[in-house]
């Protein structure tokens, strides 16, 4: 195995660990489970956040690496009280090293403007951090390898709400099927004292504007939720 094997491997079982699974069994593949956990200790610096950057490096833990032009680490505010979770660099994204800066990201940015935010100051990333070729839905596989970054980067910038953009990032994080319009608006308890929060993909409202109304509805609800959280 080699030593960036060992690390990764060692992420994986600090995250386990820390969600509260003592044991493995055989064969077996747990996700993250939407449980509360106490809170993280509070970091002064960004110190966490550039430490999974660079044990990131230039990853080739799973196949997207050979197709990619940029990784995507995700970008915005170190502390940010609000984070975004997509699920994967589209083909724009891939180009610019940046996430959500395509036709959806500017639909992103046009909602947050919406609610008063600006991109700086929330943070945003994906699930994965490789654009699988033609935009096609991550493998089981390439999300295993690549989540134990992004649990890095959530611990690292501590929000106090995560929204998830889609169903892929949703049932990620959630590490259960969920279908994104029944659970799309909801505050849901994860861990860390971090609640969920779904709602639509950027991209899938795109293609149905129609839904656009029901999304944008969602990020007032978000505003409240931050403003009474204080
Ligand atoms: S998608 Fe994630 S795990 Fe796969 S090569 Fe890219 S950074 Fe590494």
């Amino acid at each position: 195995m080699s030593q960036d094997e060992v690390k990764q491997l060692k992420l994986y079982l600090e995250f386990l660990q820390e969600g509260g699974v003592e044991y493995i069994p055989k064969g077996s593949h747990p996700s993250p489970r939407a449980e509360e956990a106490s809170p993280l200790p509070k970091s002064a610096d960004t110190g966490p956040l550039e430490e999974a950057r660079e044990l990131l490096g230039d990853c080739k833990r799973c196949p997207l690496w050979e197709t990619r032009n940029h990784l995507v680490f995700g970008e915005g505010d170190p502390h940010a009280q609000l984070m975004f979770v997509g699920e994967a660099p589209g083909r724009e994204e891939d180009l610019q090293g940046r996430p959500f800066v395509g036709q959806a990201g500017k639909l992103l940015t046009q909602f947050l403007q919406g609610i008063g935010f600006s991109r700086d100051e929330v943070y945003i990333a994906n699930i994965l951090k490789c654009r699988p070729p033609g935009n096609r839905t991550p493998q089981p596989q390439e999300i295993e390898a690549c989540l134990p970054f992004l649990l890095k980067q959530i611990q690292a910038i501590q929000p106090q709400i995560i929204c998830t953009l889609g169903a892929i990032a949703t049932q990620t994080l959630l590490g259960q099927k969920a279908s994104i319009t029944r659970i799309r608006g909801q505050s849901l308890p994860w861990r860390w004292g971090i609640k969920l929060f779904p709602t639509f993909h950027p991209a899938y409202l795109l293609r149905n504007p129609g839904q656009k109304k029901k999304a944008y509805q969602d990020f007032l609800q978000l505003k409240e939720m931050l403003e009474t959280q204080g």
